[in-house]
C-alpha cells in the first residue's frame, strides 16, 4: 500500500498501533492517507469490519468507498465508511435500548423539529421556532442539556429557549424520536453511562480513521475518545486552516487537546501539495498568512508555476455570470478534451447560485447544484417517508400527523386536536390513543370510526411491508399502496401547474424504483449504513432511509459543471475553479455593521468579529485550494443589499492574495469573440475554397 505515497504519508499509513494525527495543508494527500491506511490495516490482518472511517458528509463517504474499493477490491465492502451521524444511528439501533430508545426510533428532519418547537413554544411563527432550533442545536453540540443551558443563559431570550428545550426533549422522548444532534449526543451518553456498551464498541473497533478532523465538535471528540479507549488506535487527519464550521460548534480545541489527551500521539506533517500549480498555491498561502498559526506549516508544489490567477471585475452579478460562461467556453475552445465536469463555480451562499444557473442554462451548458435541495427534502418524498416512519415507529407523532392528512381522508383538524389533547392527558402517542376504548368520550362516533380505519390501514400496510421481499414485489406493493391512497390525484389537486405535478409524480416513481432496488439487494451503498447484497423486506429498507440525504449526490460522475457553496466544496478538487462573488460584504460575509467602520482590513475590530473574519479567510483558503490548474476570482462593482443596489468593493482577500500585476483584467469575452471570428473566417475560407474548386 505504499505505491503513490511519499515518505511522510507512508509513515502515517504504517503507524498502526497507536494514535496518529496527520496535520497538513490543503491538497497534501490527507484523505489519500486514510484510504491507503484502510488497505494497509487489512493487509496487516485487521478484519475489514473492525475498521471505521469517518467522513464529513455522505458524499465524501460515498467517494471514499469508491476509492477504497478500487484500491482494495471487495475487501473494502465490510469497512464501515460513514459520517459521525451514520455511526451514531448504528450505535443507537444496536444499543439505544439502554437509554430507553427502541431500535425502531425515528429520525426527525429539520422541518419536523421546527413544527415540534412551534408547538412546544406555543407560537405559529416559524422564524422564532428556528431561532430556538439554532440555539438548542448549538447547546446540544457543546454537550449541554436544558437545565445546564438555562443555568448559563446570558439573557431572557436564551432562558426562554432553554425552557423550550426542556419541553422539546420531553416530546422527542415521547415520540421515540431523535434529531440530528442526538445522533452524536445520545451515542456519547451511551458510551459514558453504560460501560458494557462502551467495552463492546472498543473491542469491536480495531482502528478508527477520521477525515476533516478540524471540523469536529466537542461531542464528536468525546465520542471518538470513548470509542478508541486508552489504546487510542486512531488516525485523525486535518488542517486547522480549513476549519470552517465554527459557526456550527466545531472547535479547534479538538486539535489542541489531542496531544494532551494522548501523550503518545504521533504527529505527521505533510508538506507537498499534489493538487495545485505554484501560482494557485502561492495565492492560497498568501491569503491564509495573516491568520494566527495554531501549527506552523509549509506547503510547496512541484506542478510548476502554471497559469496566473485571474481577477475579474464585473459590473454586476449578471455581468459576472456572463463572464463565467465565457470563461468556460473559451477554456474549452482552447484546450484539448476539456470536459464540463472539470469546471466548478464556487460561492459563499446558496442564494448566489440562481444567476449562474440562469446563465449556464441560456448557454446550454449542463450543470448541477451541489448541496442544493436534496431528493429527500422534496415534499412528495417526505410525504411517503412519513408513512414509513409510522410503520416503523407508531409513536412518531409528527409522522402520524403528516400521514393522516396526506392525502386528506376526512379526518379534520378538530378531530386531530381532540385526539392530541386526549393523548397527552393519558401520556400516549397519537397512534396509541386512537385505539383507546375511552376515545369515544371526547370524539363523535364517526370521527372515531375514521381514525380506527386509518389505524387499521397503517397496521395492515406495516404487516405487508414486513412480508414483502425483493425488488419486484416491493415495487408492486408500493404502486398499489399509492393507488389506494390516491396519491397521484393528491399531487395534481394540490398543484395549479400541471407540469410541476407531473414532475413530482415522476419523483415518486423514481423513489419507488430506488426503494425496490434496495429491497432486491442490488445496491449496497446506502449512505453510511452498509446493506448486504441479499434480499430485504420493504420494511427493513424503509428503516434505513431516514438517514439518506440524497440520491442525486451519488450521481457523481456526470459530465456537468458543478455549482457549489464553499462549505460544500470542502475536500473536493477541480481542474478549473471560478470563485465568484468575492466582494466585500459577501466574502467575507457581512461582519456586522460596526465591524470596522473604516471599511479597511486593518480597522479596529472586536474579538468576536475578528474570529469571524478569520473563519471567512479560511473559507477563502478552502476555495482557492480546490483549483488544480486554473483559478479565477471575480467580484462585482455593485451588489444587492436588501432591495437596493449599492456600490461594492473587491473583497479584502483579493488584495491578500498578493497577485503579481501582470495577472489580471483580460476579458474572456473579447478572446471568445476573436476565436469565433477566427472560426467564422475559417468556415468562409473553406466555403470559398469549395466554391472555387467546384467552379466550372
Ligand atoms: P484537502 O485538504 O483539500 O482535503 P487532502 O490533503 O485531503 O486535501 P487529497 O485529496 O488526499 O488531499 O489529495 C489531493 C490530490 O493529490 C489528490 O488528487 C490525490 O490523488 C493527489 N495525491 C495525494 N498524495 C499523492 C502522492 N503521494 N502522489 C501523487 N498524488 C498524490
Ligand atoms: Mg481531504
Amino acid at each position: 500500500m505504499s505505491a503513490g505515497l511519499n515518505l511522510a504519508q507512508q509513515e502515517a499509513v504504517n503507524y498502526m498501533h497507536g494514535p496518529c494525527l496527520v496535520l497538513a495543508g490543503a491538497g497534501s494527500g490527507k484523505t489519500r492517507v486514510i484510504t491507503h491506511k484502510i488497505g494497509r490495516l487489512i493487509e496487516a490482518g485487521l478484519e475489514a469490519k473492525r475498521i471505521a472511517a469517518i467522513t464529513f458528509t455522505n458524499k465524501a463517504a460515498a467517494e471514499m468507498r469508491e476509492r477504497a474499493k478500487s484500491l482494495i477490491g471487495r475487501g473494502a465492502r465490510d469497512v464501515l465508511i460513514c459520517t459521525f451521524h451514520a455511526l451514531g444511528v448504528r450505535m443507537l439501533r444496536q444499543d439505544g435500548a439502554a437509554l430507553g430508545l427502541k431500535s425502531a426510533f425515528s429520525i426527525l428532519d429539520s422541518d419536523d423539529v421546527t413544527s415540534i418547537l412551534k408547538d412546544a413554544g406555543g407560537t405559529t411563527d416559524a422564524a422564532t421556532a428556528r431561532q430556538w432550533q439554532w440555539a438548542i442545536s448549538l447547546w446540544k453540540n457543546t454537550g449541554l442539556n436544558a437545565a445546564q443551558a438555562e443555568a448559563q443563559a446570558k439573557d431572557d431570550n436564551e432562558k426562554i429557549a432553554a425552557r423550550i428545550m426542556a419541553r422539546y426533549e420531553e416530546r422527542l422522548a415521547a415520540y421515540q424520536s431523535v434529531d440530528f444532534d442526538d445522533l452524536i449526543g445520545l451515542p456519547l451518553k451511551l458510551l459514558q453511562q453504560h460501560p458494557e456498551v462502551r467495552e463492546k464498541w472498543q473491542a469491536q473497533l480495531g482502528h478508527v480513521l477520521v477525515d476533516e478532523y478540524q471540523d469536529t465538535n466537542a461531542t464528536q471528540y468525546e465520542v471518538l475518545k470513548l470509542l478508541v479507549g486508552e489504546r487510542g488506535r486512531f488516525t485523525a487527519v486535518g488542517d486547522d486552516d480549513q476549519s470552517i464550521y465554527g459557526w456550527r460548534g466545531a472547535t479547534l480545541d479538538n486539535l489542541k487537546r489531542l496531544p494532551l489527551d494522548f501523550p503518545q500521539l504521533k504527529v505527521v506533517k505533510l508538506e507537498q501539495n499534489y493538487r495545485s500549480t505554484g501560482a494557485i498555491l502561492r495565492a492560497a498561502n498568501n491569503v491564509i498568512g495573516p491568520n494566527p498559526k495554531l501549527f506552523p506549516k509549509t506547503l510547496f508544489s512541484e506542478l510548476g508555476e502554471g497559469e496566473p490567477v485571474r481577477v475579474v471585475d464585473a459590473d454586476n452579478e449578471e455581468h459576472e455570470a456572463e463572464r463565467v460562461v465565457a470563461r468556460i467556453q473559451s477554456t474549452r475552445a482552447n484546450g484539448v478534451g476539456q470536459e464540463w465536469k472539470e469546471f466548478a463555480v464556487l460561492y459563499r451562499a446558496n442564494h448566489q447560485a440562481r444567476i449562474f444557473e440562469q446563465a449556464l442554462r441560456k448557454a446550454q451548458i449542463p450543470y448541477k447544484v451541489s448541496g442544493g435541495q436534496s431528493f429527500f427534502d422534496r415534499a412528495e418524498i417526505k410525504d411517503l417517508c412519513a408513512w414509513f416512519r409510522l410503520w416503523i415507529n407508531n409513536d412518531d407523532d409528527p409522522a402520524f400527523l403528516r400521514a393522516v392528512t396526506t392525502p386528506k381522508r376526512g379526518i379534520g383538524h378538530t378531530t386531530l386536536q381532540n385526539l392530541g389533547t386526549f393523548a397527552s392527558k393519558y401520556r400516549q402517542s397519537l397512534f396509541e390513543a386512537l385505539f383507546s376504548s375511552s376515545l369515544g368520550s371526547v370524539l363523535p362516533a364517526k370521527a372515531v370510526g375514521s381514525l380506527h380505519e386509518f389505524g387499521r390501514y397503517v397496521n395492515d400496510l406495516e404487516f405487508r411491508a414486513r412480508h414483502t421481499h425483493g425488488a419486484q414485489d416491493s415495487r408492486a406493493f408500493m404502486l398499489e399502496w399509492l393507488k389506494d391512497i390516491d396519491y397521484e390525484k393528491h399531487l395534481y389537486d394540490g398543484e395549479d401547474n400541471e407540469k410541476v405535478a407531473a414532475s413530482r409524480w415522476t419523483n415518486v416513481l423514481e423513489f419507488c424504483d430506488w426503494m425496490s432496488q434496495r429491497a432486491g439487494g442490488e445496491i449496497d451503498d446506502t449512505a453510511g449504513v452498509s446493506i448486504a447484497s441479499e434480499k430485504k423486506s420493504l420494511l427493513e429498507v424503509a428503516q434505513t432511509i431516514a438517514l439518506l440525504s440524497t440520491i442525486s449526490e451519488r450521481e457523481q460522475d456526470q459530465n456537468v459543471v458543478t455549482l457549489s457553496t464553499l462549505h460544500a466544496a470542502k475536500g473536493l478538487e477541480w481542474p478549473h475553479v471560478m470563485l465568484v462573488g468575492v466582494t466585500e460584504g459577501l466574502l467575507p460575509f457581512k461582519l456586522g455593521d460596526d465591524a470596522n467602520p473604516s471599511g479597511r482590513a486593518d480597522g479596529p475590530m472586536s474579538e468576536g468579529i475578528l474570529q469571524r473574519l478569520q473563519e471567512e479567510r479560511r473559507l477563502m483558503y478552502v476555495g482557492i485550494t480546490r483549483a488544480q490548474r486554473s483559478l479565477s476570482v471575480s467580484w462585482t462593482k455593485k451588489r444587492k443589499k436588501g432591495r437596493e443596489m449599492i456600490a461594492a468593493q473587491p473583497s479584502r482577500f483579493i488584495a491578500e492574495m498578493a497577485l503579481e500585476k501582470t495577472t489580471t483584467r483580460e476579458d474572456p469575452r473579447e478572446k471568445l469573440k476573436a476565436l469565433r471570428a477566427e472560426f467564422a473566417q475559417k468556415a468562409l475560407d473553406t466555403a470559398a475554397a469549395a466554391a472555387a474548386a467546384s467552379a466550372p
